[in-house]
């Protein structure tokens, strides 16, 4: 930080600040650079419901451009009551669905006793935005050796956000990822409200690669598009979009899921934008 305002106060995240000695983290999965310089788009499913489910949308995903599949095996409800995912079996499908289409995977774990588990299968280790503080699964995250992404908890500050990312460096891993994925505010016409100060704010506070969810931050399919421009204009590595065959019979979060066809004029839109290596650091300093 340049500005003669600038606090001088050291962040209380010290590994995921940005300083001088630490510019930009580069998250390499090999074929996919995050934080590169290119935004990276990683689409799919909100749950993995069978193979043939998901394999559709992974082909699709892949033939618009997405550069990583995402697919929840185990899933965070509020109820109970709703589909929980297929657990090992969800795995098995995604790794399948990485096989044939070339695109790395990303999965959430849900808890610590599955977390070896699922490091076996994913490429990255999403931590979901109601386990944002739960510290034990972060550090054993952190342990497993996978790339790691913390989603913000709906309530979580952006320091607490950054603190929890904190928690996977300390460990000794350096490579995770944020994701903005939309805060509870006094709005409902919205499921949540993308926070997009956060992503201009962690991008200038940390040196770690921001994804931005619009699916989640906005609930509704039709604000995913706008909202998705507006996350990497404002500096997002990247983005993670919910993508459905049939969003209508989804058996979680259809009515924020593009089906194939929105998710392709999406990409084309980006691809238009983006298709140049650009200066991602614009304004931030
Ligand atoms: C998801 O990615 O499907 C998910 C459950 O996200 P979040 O933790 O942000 O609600
Ligand atoms: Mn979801």
């Amino acid at each position: 930080m340049s500005n003669a305002n600038a606090s001088t106060k050291p962040a209380p995240y010290r590994l995921a600040a940005r300083t001088d000695a630490h510019q930009a983290t580069i998250v390499d999965l090999g074929s996919v650079k995050i934080g590169g310089g290119q935004p990276v788009v990683m689409a799919g499913p909100c749950s993995v419901e069978s193979e043939s489910q998901l394999l559709n949308t992974a082909y699709a995903v892949a033939e618009a451009g997405a550069h990583m599949l995402r697919g929840g095996a185990f899933k965070p409800r509020t109820s109970p009551y709703a589909f929980r995912g297929l657990g090992e079996a969800g795995l098995k499908i995604l790794a399948k669905a990485r096989a044939e289409t070339g695109l790395p995977i990303i999965t959430e774990a849900l808890n610590t006793a599955d977390l070896d588990l699922v490091a076996e299968y994913t490429d990255v280790i999403q931590i979901g935005a109601r386990n944002m503080q739960n510290f034990a699964l972060l550090e054993a995250a952190g342990r497993t050796g996978r790339p790691v992404m913390v989603k913000r908890g709906p309530a979580g500050t952006i320091e607490e956000w950054l603190l929890a990312a904190e928690y996977v460096l300390a460990t000794g891993n350096p490579n995770v990822i944020l994701c903005e994925r939309g805060i509870r505010t006094f709005e409902n016409a919205t499921r949540n409200t993308l926070d997009l100060n956060a992503v201009a704010m962690a991008k200038h506070r940390s040196h770690l690669p921001v994804i931005v969810d619009p699916s989640h931050g906005t609930g509704k399919w039709y604000l995913v598009a706008p909202l998705a421009l507006a996350g990497l204009a404002v500096g997002g590595d990247g983005l993670m979009i919910e993508v459905h065959h049939d969003p209508d019979h989804a058996s979680s979060d259809g009515p924020q899921s593009l089906n194939h066809e929105h998710f392709a004029d999406l990409m084309e839109k980006i691809n238009q934008q983006y298709a140049q290596p650009v200066a991602r650091e614009v304004g931030l300093n």
